[in-house]
């Protein structure tokens, strides 16, 4: 780093010093975003873990996805809650990355070789209010270190659905039903592929399984559903 470079991030640091996004503790190193204590209290899944087997079960029982991975179980309070929250709608894309990387984890834990990373689509509008994907940020997050693919124009979203809190899968399933369609007409062949399909947080799995569906339709071989966390169907979100 040079003398000039340093000088403004030590500026930098005194204005605004780098504090965990959970407990505002001063962190050591900037990039880090969340210290290791918060971060060692999310409570991880497993694939024995309730939740992750009833998710599972609902978004395979669609006929077009065919496994998840998932990293945490989501909260309504707590640590993970509040890197989401800077994810979304604090405009700290780097929090995807950081999450992405937990992903990446499980997904060399199960083995599963992904030939292409599909983030979940957002309406034009609302990703131009947001400036960003969150769900793109997070799936470059998983493909960094294994230099996976990631396809983020595949998919396009036609349909800018109203917010799902407190819908019913089945509501859910309507309200996302047509949402999502290929960006262009020269599809991939996607014969012989596992396309995983990436969203932040997933409580239904209504919105993944309606991008699976359209996968499926063009020939896609695996979709496997990937995301940070897992919510209750009960939570907020
Ligand atoms: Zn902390």
């Amino acid at each position: 780093m040079g003398i000039i470079t340093s000088a403004f991030r030590t500026l930098v640091d005194f204005v605004y010093p780098p504090l965990c996004l959970s407990c505002n503790r001063l962190l050591e190193d900037e990039s880090d975003l969340c210290c290791a204590e918060c971060l060692s209290e999310i409570p991880r899944l497993s694939s024995e873990h309730p939740l992750f087997i009833a998710s599972r079960d609902r978004m395979r029982s669609s006929g077009v996805v065919d496994d998840l991975v998932s990293a945490f179980v989501f909260e309504k309070t707590g640590g993970l809650q509040k890197i989401i929250h800077a994810l979304k709608y604090q405009n700290i894309e780097a929090a995807g990355t950081m999450l992405g990387h937990f992903i990446e984890k499980e997904i060399a834990a199960r083995c599963i070789v992904p030939s292409l990373l599909v983030p979940v689509p957002l309406h034009a509008a609302k990703q131009r209010d947001r400036g960003y994907n969150q769900a793109e940020a997070v799936a470059r997050g998983i493909a960094e270190k294994a230099g996976w693919q990631v396809d983020a124009e595949l998919l396009k979203r036609v349909k800018n659905t109203r917010t799902q809190t407190k819908l019913s899968f089945e509501q859910r399933q309507k309200n996302v039903s047509s949402a999502f369609v290929f960006r262009d007409r020269n599809v991939p062949d996607l014969h012989d592929a596992t396309v995983m399909v990436v969203d932040d947080v997933i409580t239904t799995g209504a919105t993944i399984v309606e991008c699976a569906r359209v996968l499926k339709e063009a020939g896609a071989t695996r979709v496997v559903a990937a995301s940070v966390a897992l919510a209750a169907k009960d939570s907020d979100l």
